[in-house]
């Protein structure tokens, strides 16, 4: 039987998914997820909205993905839609410093334009100054409207700002993107949505004709459609068509690993010696369950 591989997705919303969710992607492989702060759909109005937010992102989410097996990461900054909102943005990004230093932020993100506004252009400034300052990889959103305009000038404002383009990720390319952003020497990473131009079928290519350096795949899925088990299928069907397991590796594994593992906090004998399932653990006297019978595995070699 053909060994299973370990999968990171880099960037998946787990605070919009289910615990069925967290249960078939630790079948499928998966053993970290890296969650991107970002806006929740409802515009939120107050600054404790995001404090409450970014305090799940590093508390209560990372403890609910343990009760099924998967190391959860995630990256902490203001995002292009909510930049927007001026007044709430100034106090967004005063909060910032506190989060970031936390054991499981591993990047500013996800920053960038939206509808590429001067706002928008303002904050994102800012926050590459803050990377800059504190040695931080960046996890950049590229605006899914005019697209090629948007990710041209992300790069080039990251460089104004003197950051290292192999500490930034730039993240939902297509065909028409990646080549940019490899020659510049940026991470180009790639989200896999269901019933979209960037299906599975399209990163395959990609990636026979690309290469495995310095790309990789995600899912960003969230709360709209989207498919949380994207890395792992597109895995799979780099598999079946022939690309070498090297390159699986490189695009599912590897390569997030290296880019986001750089400040010393995402480690792989995170999950290669991981604490045993216990869902038996409490979390702020929250459990995952609901009556059910906790999953206590006790498997582990000492
Ligand atoms: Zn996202």
């Amino acid at each position: 039987m053909e060994d299973k591989l370990m999968i990171i997705d880099p960037h998946v919303h787990m605070t919009s998914r289910t615990t069925d969710d967290y249960e078939v992607m630790a079948a499928a492989g998966v053993v970290a997820v890296i969650e991107p702060s970002f806006w929740l759909g409802q515009p939120r109005t107050q600054v404790g909205s995001f404090q409450d937010y970014y305090s799940s992102l590093v508390g209560w989410e990372p403890f609910r993905a343990s009760q099924f097996g998967i190391k959860h990461y995630c990256t902490i900054g203001l995002n292009s839609k909510e930049a927007n909102n001026e007044a709430l943005a100034e106090q967004v990004i005063e909060l910032l410093p506190l989060y970031l230093h936390k054991d499981n932020v591993v990047a500013i993100g996800e920053i960038g334009y939206d509808d590429q506004t001067p706002a928008e252009d303002k904050f994102f400034r800012m926050q590459l100054d803050m990377a800059k300052e504190l040695d931080m990889t960046v996890q950049v959103h590229t605006p899914h409207r005019d697209k090629k305009a948007g990710t041209i000038k992300s790069m080039e404002v990251c460089l104004e700002h003197g950051l290292d383009p192999a500490n930034v990720i730039i993240d939902h390319n297509n065909e028409e993107t990646v080549k940019e952003v490899l020659d510049r020497g940026f991470i180009a990473a790639f989200t896999i949505y269901p019933k979209t131009k960037m299906g599975n079928e399209r990163m395959v290519e990609l990636v026979r004709k690309f290469g495995s350096t310095n790309i990789i795949v995600d899912s960003s899925a969230d709360w709209g459609v989207s498919d949380p088990l994207a890395v792992p299928k597109t895995a799979s069907l780099m598999l079946k068509r022939g690309i070498p397991k090297e390159d699986v590796v490189k695009t599912c594994y590897q390569n997030a690993l290296d880019a986001f593992g750089k400040n010393g906090k995402m480690k792989e004998e995170h999950w290669m010696k991981p604490n045993s399932i216990d869902q038996s653990q409490l979390f702020n006297d929250n459990s995952v369950l609901r009556g059910q019978k906790p999953r206590i595995d006790d498997d582990q070699i000492t």
